[in-house]
């Protein structure tokens, strides 16, 4: 069998859960798994938490039928909402929370006879400008839901755009535009955190927290950030050498000959490629890990192969470990040097096998 595999520690998981349940204080946490838990199984991730976690959020219907054929039963918030009128009695029947974020929603929800009315999550656009009800038509729609038989509560939520950016004032200007937009509206619950808000801002904890990236063990954060420290890789993509080489100085190495030889070469190759999801442009120098021992990208990214360099690791060879990230190499870091985020590396997590610990 090909060795290349994603190994997922649901402990660390659960760490990481009560981590953020733990800094948002007397805040409930849902639990972010959409796009399958980041990559890391959203089946596998609810169940892990599924002892614990107040709720779980994820994008679309689709997503949220999939956690209640697995027997799921805690409330699943649906982050986008319905598309099309006809979905409205299924998230009924399902008993699946949905967001409110835009006119055409509003108006099939007011014109449905539910089953069972609905918990509805009135998205208040308070800076992001990507989706929700601009603030002075807020209060007036937030008093609609409020008096329609097919609402059974009401939440407000807004999305941070800069959270991760503690100096430069934009959650601050975010926040502000809250609170002045729920005055006089008698909001008794309020959810703005994602995972930096967590992690960062204690004042926006309030009544639900949204935590995605850092349950997955890495950080919003370009930067140490002490909450951030506490938390445990979950994801470990690993592995082996498949062969190796001996080059002389002056030597190109794979597609495009990127990469030339400095000095006489050890050159290891590693199944793993961009067809599995590793990032295709992370340069050389890209760190990884061979039994343990730091190394780095020489060469190109091809579909099912990478090339690294064994020069200064005498004892690695063919059959020998190699972790390309995960606990002891981690993904923030991997990823700043492929010019990307951790998000991206673990949703693009493509053809390896996903193994559960
Ligand atoms: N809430 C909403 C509305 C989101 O779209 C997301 C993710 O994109 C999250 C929470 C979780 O964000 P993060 O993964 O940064 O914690």
């Amino acid at each position: 069998m090909r060795p290349a595999h994603a190994l997922i520690d649901l402990d660390a998981l659960r760490h990481n859960y009560r981590l953020a349940r733990q800094l948002a204080g007397s805040a409930r946490a849902l639990a972010v798994i959409k796009a399958n838990a980041y990559g890391h199984g959203a089946i596998q991730a609810a169940q892990a938490l599924s002892g614990e976690a107040d709720g779980f959020a994820v994008a679309c219907i689709e997503e949220a039928l999939e956690l209640r054929s697995a027997g799921i039963q805690q409330p699943i918030l649906l982050l986008e909402g319905w598309f099309e009128a006809d979905e409205l009695p299924l998230l009924a029947e399902h008993r699946l929370w949905s967001v409110v974020h835009q006119h055409e929603q509003l108006q099939q929800l007011l014109k449905a006879r539910l089953p069972t009315p609905l918990q509805v999550w009135l998205k208040l656009d308070s800076g992001m400008h990507r989706a929700g009800f601009a603030p002075p038509e807020y209060p007036q729609i937030w008093r609609q839901l409020q008096a329609s038989d097919q609402v059974a509560g009401l939440t407000c939520i807004s999305h941070f755009a800069r959270a991760d950016e503690p100096d430069c004032g934009a959650t601050e200007r975010q926040l502000a535009c809250v609170s002045q937009t729920l005055d006089g509206l008698s909001a008794t619950s309020l959810s703005l955190s994602n995972s930096a808000g967590v992690l960062a801002w204690p004042q926006a904890h309030k009544h639900w927290v949204r935590p995605g990236i850092m349950l997955y063990g890495a950080s919003p954060f370009a930067f140490e950030q002490p909450a951030a420290a506490r938390l445990r890789a979950v994801m470990n993509l690993d592995s082996r050498i498949i062969a190796t080489r001996e080059l002389p100085a002056g030597e190109p190495i794979g597609y495009g000959a990127r990469f030339v030889t400095p000095r006489p070469t050890r050159v290891g190759v590693v199944a793993m490629g961009y067809a599995d999801g590793y990032p295709r442009h992370a340069p050389d120098g890209t760190p990884v890990l061979v039994e343990g021992q730091r190394s780095h990208l020489i060469g190109r990214v091809s579909m099912d192969m990478l090339t690294v360099d064994l020069t200064d690791l005498p004892q690695a060879g063919i059959g020998s470990a190699v972790r390309l990230w995960g606990e002891g190499l981690s993904a923030d870091e991997v990823a700043a040097h492929a010019g990307t985020i951790a998000y991206q590396l673990f949703c693009n997590l493509n053809r390896v096998a996903r193994r559960y610990r």
